[in-house]
Parts: C-alpha cells; structure tokens; sequence
C-alpha cells in the first residue's frame, strides 16, 4: 500500500491520523508545526517529538522533501531557477525573485502540462503527472531554506496548467495560506490558466482572494485558437463572461496573460481588437515578450512594437505594464531547464550556464 503523504494533509486531518496512531492531539500541533513553520526536512530533525513516534510516523507516511538538482542565478538581478527532483525522479522547476516589495517564488503545479499551447516548452512532451500539494509546497520551502530569505509572494505559473490539477491546487492553498504555517495572505498568491471556463467558474465559487491570471494571448478565437488548442474548447466570449464572473463572485481584478509574438499577435489592429475585447473588464494587462523556444519559430516582438501596443492600451484607458525581464541568463522560460536536463541525460549531469535570452518576470 502507497504510503499516505504527510505534508499534504490538512492539521485536522493530522490530527485524525495522530489520534489513530494513538498518540496524543498536541503531537499534531508540534508535527505540522515542524512541516509548515520550520520547514523541517524530515522527521529526524523533529528535535522535541520522541524518537518512537518519530518511526512510526516515517513507516505510516512519506514526507516529501524536493531535492535541488541544480541552481542557476543571473548575474544580472539575482533571479534563481532552480531544478527540483521528486521522490519518483521526475523534475520540475522553479523560479526565485527578489523584489523591491518582497521576494516571489514561481512554482510549478504538474510535471509536464498536456495544454499543448505553440510557444511553451513544457507542453512539448505531454503532461506526465500532478504535483501533489505537498510537492508544490517544498518548491517554496526548500527555496526558502536554500535562500534563508522570506517568500512573500507565490505565483503558480510555471510548468502545468493548475486547473488541471484542481482538488490538489485547493489544498496547496490552504495549507500555503493556514497561519500554522507560512501563512501567505491569500492575496499574494496569483494563478495563471490557459482558461478552462467550468474550472474558472468552479474557483470563482470558492470566493478565495487570489489572483486569478488568464493566459489571453490573442484578441480573436482564430488567432487564439493558433496558439493554444484549449481556445477549440472555449470561445473568447464564454471566457469573457467567465471573467466578468470571476470578478463578481470574488471582487478581484483579473489579470490577462498576453506573450507578443512578432508577426502573429503584435499589430496595431490587435491592440485594438484587445481593447475592444477586454473593454469594460475590471482587469490588468500583462504584456510579455515571448520567450523564444529552440522547439519553436516563434520570435520575440521588437522592443518599439511591444511599446506601441502597450501605447494604444493605454490611450483606451487599459490598465497595461509590460513585464520587467529577470533573469535574461538563464533558463526562465517554463520548462526549458528541465527540458535541458532531460536532453543531457542521467540526473546528476551538470548544467552549463548557456545564456539563452528570457523573461522569467513572473509577477
Ligand atoms: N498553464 C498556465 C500556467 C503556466 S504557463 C497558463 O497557461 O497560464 C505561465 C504563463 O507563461 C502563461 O501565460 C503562458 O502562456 C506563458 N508562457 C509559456 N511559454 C511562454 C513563452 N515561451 N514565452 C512567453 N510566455 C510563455
């Protein structure tokens, strides 16, 4: 039988599961305590819980702790991406920024992503599985420990599509948010999604205070559906409505993804098909340079076209930054490292420090 994973559980649930290993209710407390405050990286530096229970608990349950495969920092700003092995020797990535308002942590909610969007990187094998919420957690933690710095603010947006990934995203939250543990305000954390409409619509009910990021990157459902295969499933007025919803139910200003690719969605006239679109919306926009992807033709927007389009944003009276570019250096695209490390083979390959040029802003 698959051993039940501790981190991942609720402290009432742990506290079920103490009382039936019968022990006493305040052994849950100091055990979550150790998980979420201290950031414990197993149960052998569990210093004040006694050594019995210590083994049982390593027989009854599995504690993920990630293992950091290999670190990249730019030289640039400071910005780390860091390469995580799981306990069954999948990878994932996350990213580490330092802010003026705080440091932000991008983490990544699968292990691959079976959205199949053109430009992204971690799409391009499928997805192979959901993180589990423990898993999405020590992406934090072990950076937190690694970095001996807070994290303030938590971005789901690296490889998966976390709506995908829904009941184990929820308990991700709860437990990143619960103040027995790090207690991150609700508000510092954002989710980005493709925008899978029932799922947005089943968030909304949640009535959390989360950002919710929709990844747009196209003002009609022909170009979008170009770009991102999900726009088959959902046309562009069922997301707008779904937005419109969103905002409703929770009171919280969305903010729309949108990557400028040169020559297919950078133009003049879809600024203004943009703007016509999202008009009326309680909403910020995001534009990004696309990353480049050494899979892919697509091309970086030139810096005068993505100025022009964050212009005419403007003048309509649209909220719009475009993203500040961190970590140019490295690998900060969604899933290129763990891309690069997979093409080099065994685990324990080193990682050259091939500059590619990215963005990995991901505020
Ligand atoms: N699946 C979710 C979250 C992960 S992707 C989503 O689609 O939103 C996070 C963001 O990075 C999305 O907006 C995605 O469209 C964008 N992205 C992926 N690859 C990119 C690339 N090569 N260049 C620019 N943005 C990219």
């Amino acid at each position: 039988m698959e051993k039940k994973d501790i981190k991942s559980l609720t402290l009432a649930e742990l506290k079920a599961e103490i009382a039936v290993l019968g022990e006493k209710p305040f052994r849950a407390v100091q055990l979550y305590e150790w998980m979420h405050k201290k950031q414990a990286r197993s149960f052998a530096e569990m210093t004040n819980i006694p050594l019995a229970m210590k083994e049982k608990c390593g027989e009854c349950y599995h504690y993920t702790a990630l293992r950091a495969e290999a670190v990249q920092e730019s030289a640039i700003d400071g910005t780390k991406k860091y390469l995580f092995a799981l306990h069954d020797g999948n990878m994932v990535e996350s990213v580490w920024m330092r802010y003026k308002h705080g440091n932000s942590v991008c983490i990544s909610s699968q292990v691959g992503c079976r959205m199949g969007c053109r430009f992204c990187a971690s799409t391009l094998d499928g997805l192979v599985r959901n993180l589990t919420a423990s898993e999405m957690l020590d992406q934090i933690y072990a950076i937190t420990k690694e970095t001996g710095e807070r994290v303030s603010n938590v971005v789901v947006m690296g490889s998966g599509e976390p709506l995908d990934n829904y009941e184990n995203l929820l308990r991700f939250i709860g437990l990143l948010t619960d103040e027995n543990g790090l207690h991150i305000s609700q508000r510092n954390v954002t989710v980005s999604t493709c925008g899978i409409v029932p799922m947005m619509r089943r968030l909304a009910q949640e009535k959390l205070q989360i950002t919710l990021a929709l990844s747009l990157h196209a003002a009609t459902d022909e170009k979008r559906r170009e770009l991102m295969p999900i726009a088959n499933q959902y046309t562009l007025a069922e997301l707008m409505d779904c937005c419109a919803y969103y905002f409703e139910q929770t009171g919280r200003r969305i903010t729309f993804e949108y990557s400028l690719v040169r020559d297919v969605n950078d133009t003049r006239r879809d600024a203004e098909t943009l703007a016509a679109l999202i008009w009326g919306l309680n909403c910020h926009v995001n534009l990004i340079p696309v990353n480049p992807v050494k899979e892919r033709e697509y091309v970086q927007s030139e810096r005068q076209a993505v100025e022009n389009f964050a212009a005419l944003l403007a003048k309509k009276g649209i909220n719009a930054t475009v993203r500040r570019e961190m970590g140019r250096d490295i690998d900060g695209a969604c899933g290129q490292l763990r891309r690069r490390f997979l093409d080099n083979g065994s685990a324990g390959t080193k990682l050259t420090g091939k500059p590619d040029l990215h963005e990995s802003d991901r505020q």
